[in-house]
């Protein structure tokens, strides 16, 4: 099948109330492990790759990687998504390039920084209106695009909020109305990077369930929804890392997001940690070993357990047979008909 529009996975996903990960990628044996792992347990899939990623594969290399998981899965619902857009010209860039989803992330202003070399929130009139610029373009070609309310803490990429702020519930219903995306980034205090919290995290679900009540229709995205499981930790620590204990969000409080109304979860750090662990403990173990297929092998192995698990937690798992994918020529006509 084709790659499909983001907001069809999420749609569908909201119909039968079960929650679809958004996976980083970066490299060819991330794609492969994620794809083996949606294969196996029947899962849609979103791959999504964000300016890091775009800028260390040279963007080519990852359009073509993803098309290539594409071609190998056709059973498998698969959208191609751009993570954290900092600005209309990297969402105009992935449409060209064949992405069938992006974010534009109007939460902050990556154009500025303060002395801190962090990036300043936007107002949200700033935000509808970055925002609604991305929508009335990327819709004109099918593509989906998911906005953001409220700023996470953490890091992804250099993607540094100064000020964390949780999603105002009054605003969703305006902002989704006046900018028309697809789907929405909720802050809910979770974080980015490996370094989340120093005890378990306490996660604010009752403003999901507050948006989800009034904004029923909207397909609500968590990001920052590594697990940072402390056996991958330690993992790369047995074999010479030195990372700090850390928690991320346990997969108990995502599945209880999902029931609360997220139907996209963003999962990045936890492939990071496997890959890094594996590689670590692989090279640890075979000192003599240069070739690096098999210590790239080995994260293979190591991602697609992680990845698969997540699936299978978040419900994601044998749902992919479920519905005739749509194209973007399909989701287009959707939009025009608006
Ligand atoms: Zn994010």
């Amino acid at each position: 099948m084709p790659l499909v529009p983001m907001r069809q996975i999420l749609d569908e996903a909201k119909k039968k109330g079960y929650g679809v990960g958004a996976y980083n990628v970066n490299n060819m044996e991330q794609i492969q492990a994620i794809m083996q792992a949606a294969r196996e347990t029947k899962s849609p899939v979103i791959l999504q790759a964000s300016k890091g990623a775009l800028e260390y594969t040279s963007m080519v290399y990852i359009k073509h990687l993803m098309l290539a998981a594409m071609e190998e899965n056709p059973d498998i619902p698969l959208a191609m998504h751009l993570d954290h857009g900092p600005n209309f010209d990297l969402c105009k860039k992935s449409i060209e390039l064949g992405f069938t989803s992006v974010m534009i992330d109007g939460s902050i202003d990556y154009a500025v920084k303060d002395d801190k070399g962090k990036h300043p929130p936007r107002s949200f009139e700033d935000n509808i209106k970055v925002t609604k610029e991305v929508v009335d373009y990327a819709h004109k070609f099918g593509v989906s695009v998911e906005g953001e309310l409220g700023t996470l803490g953490g890091i992804e990429d250099e993607t540094v909020a100064s000020k964390v702020q949780l999603t105002d519930p009054d605003q969703c219903q305006e902002f989704i109305e006046k900018t028309g995306v697809d789907a929405l980034a909720i802050a809910i205090g979770t974080s980015h990077g490996a370094y989340k919290f120093k005890t378990e995290p306490k996660l604010a679900m009752d403003l999901i369930s507050d948006i989800h009540k009034r904004v029923p229709y909207a397909a609500l995205v968590m990001h920052g929804s590594s697990s940072v499981p402390a056996e991958l930790v330690d993992r790369v620590n047995r074999f010479g890392g030195q990372l700090a204990k850390t928690m991320g969000v346990p997969v108990e409080s995502i599945q209880e997001a999902v029931k609360r109304g997220v139907t996209k979860i963003n999962v990045d750090t936890d492939g990071r940690l496997a890959c890094t662990g594996a590689v670590r403990q692989y090279l640890a173990e075979n000192p003599k070993e240069f070739d690096q297929r098999k210590y790239l092998g080995a994260t293979r192995v190591a991602i697609y357990e992680v990845i698969k698990s997540r699936m299978i937690s978040f419900g994601t798992a044998g749902h992919a047979g479920d519905y005739a994918p749509m194209s973007l020529d399909d989701m287009k006509k959707i939009y025009a008909s608006k």
